[in-house]
């Protein structure tokens, strides 16, 4: 195992990553700012810029700002040095884009994969990495992040459970890194587009927040003061397998009986129209009791949920095949019926639209996040700032 780095390698990486996350919240910055906002001092400031501009990670802008003493060259997060990679794996396909250090999408990959056995699914994602890497030979890939669908242990790398793949305590991570030969980070799906809002969404910086994923499979991630709260074992937001307790005895792909999942995911869904006898096409324009009991179900559970733990904002982030409005506007319907005679106000509700670019953005903001918290203790929480800083 090697060492960790020097302490003076230490505090240089966790400096490097001060300013880079200033830049990142404040684009473009002056450096004046940024050693206000670090409490850095100039001296150091400047020199962290310059090795930072050598390196590519900044970028000198065209704009100045006059502040009173010379006009300064406002710095920018570079485009071309650094790319991560983000894959959103589904039982069918490999999912990949590559995102530069602003987070926008440079490029694309979808590969389709031929079984879920997860030798075959580590292949299919190394060949789509390549695929997409090669289109940006000039930058340095620093690292993949993958978005499964289920629960998934970050911290040990393990997908402990996923309906869709059909898999139980798979080591993702480790069959990856070897394969890839660069960092891997796994996450499920939902608390990759949590990621994505927390890096790039300047209004949720700090803040207690619930996002609920719609789609496939249904998942939750908790926010706790800007960092997503994971939970033993990566269980935090389990809340697609609580009981919705109406004794029906529906056999979830978990193994319990009644699960959520078996009422409000689109394969809980598909199943019981199929248990009808009826073909389980497109769910747009059907507006009938297996959505309306879908929606009475999500939106009892996204209360119940956000009632025990009193975020300020819920995000109910649907994946095309479940944005229908029956579903919908039902479930934001039943969601506010809950607080109506309550005695705390509700919570800010956005309802959101996602999908598999979405998920796979995310996987990659979790690896392009670590470069923003290098070194400190929260660098293996998506999105968090630094807890020195006081920006926003
Ligand atoms: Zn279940």
């Amino acid at each position: 195992m090697r060492p960790r780095a020097g302490s003076k390698a230490l505090i240089r990486e966790i400096n490097e990553a001060l300013v880079l996350d200033v830049v990142r919240a404040h684009r473009p910055v002056a450096r004046a700012r940024i050693a206000t906002e670090t409490g850095l001092s100039p001296a150091t400031v400047t020199g962290i810029t310059a090795r930072l501009l050598g390196a590519g990670l900044l970028t000198e802008t065209d704009a100045v700002r006059n502040t009173g003493g010379r006009p300064a060259r406002l710095l920018d997060l570079g485009t071309d040095a650094v790319v991560a990679a983000g894959v959103r794996l589904s039982d069918t396909e490999a999912y990949v884009v590559l995102v530069d250090l602003r987070g926008e999408v440079v490029a694309s990959h979808q590969e389709p994969l031929t079984s879920t056995r997860p030798q075959d699914v580590g292949e299919g994602i190394a060949r789509a990495v390549g695929l997409a890497a090669a289109s940006r030979p000039s930058s340095t890939l620093i690292g993949v992040g993958v978005a499964v669908s289920g629960v998934v242990d970050q911290q040990s790398g393990v997908v402990r459970h996923s309906g869709s793949m059909g898999w139980e305590d798979v080591a993702l991570q480790r069959r990856l890194t070897a394969l890839l030969e660069t960092p891997v980070v796994l996450d499920s799906y939902v608390n990759s587009v949590a990621s994505g809002l927390l890096l790039f969404d300047g209004r949720l910086a700090g803040r207690d927040l619930m996002i609920f994923s719609v789609g496939a499979s249904l998942g939750a991630s908790v926010v706790v003061r800007g960092r997503v709260h994971r939970g033993f074992s990566g269980t935090a937001g389990g809340f697609a397998h609580s009981s919705v307790g109406r004794g029906t005895g529906r056999p979830c792909h978990c193994g319990a009986e009644d699960c959520l999942e078996t009422w409000a995911s689109h394969w809980g869904i598909r199943r019981e129209l199929e248990r009808r006898g009826e073909t389980a096409g497109s769910l747009v324009g059907r507006d009938d009791d297996v959505l309306a009991s879908a929606a009475d179900c999500l939106g009892t559970a996204v209360a119940n949920a956000a009632k025990m733990f009193g975020p300020e904002r819920v995000v109910l982030a649907f994946t095309p095949e479940m944005n229908v409005p029956a579903l919908t506007a039902r479930t934001e319907q039943v969601f506010r019926r809950q607080y109506a005679h309550g005695t705390t106000p509700p919570p800010a509700l956005e309802i959101a639209a996602t999908g598999p670019s979405g998920h796979a953005s995310g996987a990659a903001y979790t690896v392009l996040a670590q470069l923003f918290t290098a070194g400190t203790s929260e660098a293996e929480t998506t999105g968090a700032r630094s807890t020195t800083l006081t920006v926003g």
